[in-house]
């Protein structure tokens, strides 16, 4: 058998209600802590990926990832960071990035990021 987390499904009611109710718990602690995240990181001023928090394209894999009231933020999908003047100069190796836009869109679709040390 390969990997799993060992659970035996198979063996009567009473297991799966107690995991059941495990599950629950878990899921409700949670709820709770990234709750609790979110409620810092706004204040804090940070991130804040509640439902309020609004997404642009990463220049580079053209996913919604970028927050767009954070200055230099990194895309999660392809760590491409977010340079308005390398956006707009897809040429230019000078900005947040060690690399062009143009160069980590090439590594993107090649090795799946942008930026291949
Ligand atoms: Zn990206």
């Amino acid at each position: 058998m390969m990997g799993g987390r060992g659970k035996d499904i198979g063996s009567g009611y009473y297991q799966i209600d107690i995991d059941e109710y495990l599950q629950r718990i878990n899921v409700n602690k949670i709820i709770e802590e990234s709750e609790e995240k979110r409620n810092s990181m706004q204040k804090n001023g940070l991130y804040g990926r509640g439902s309020t928090s609004l997404l642009k394209k990463c220049a580079c894999c053209e996913k919604y990832t970028i927050p767009v009231n954070v200055e230099h933020a990194i895309c999660e999908v392809c760590g491409w960071i977010d340079d308005e003047y390398q956006n707009m100069h897809p040429e230019s190796n000078k900005g947040s990035d060690p690399i062009s836009l143009n160069m980590a869109r090439e590594n993107f679709k090649k090795y799946g990021k942008a930026i291949v040390l």
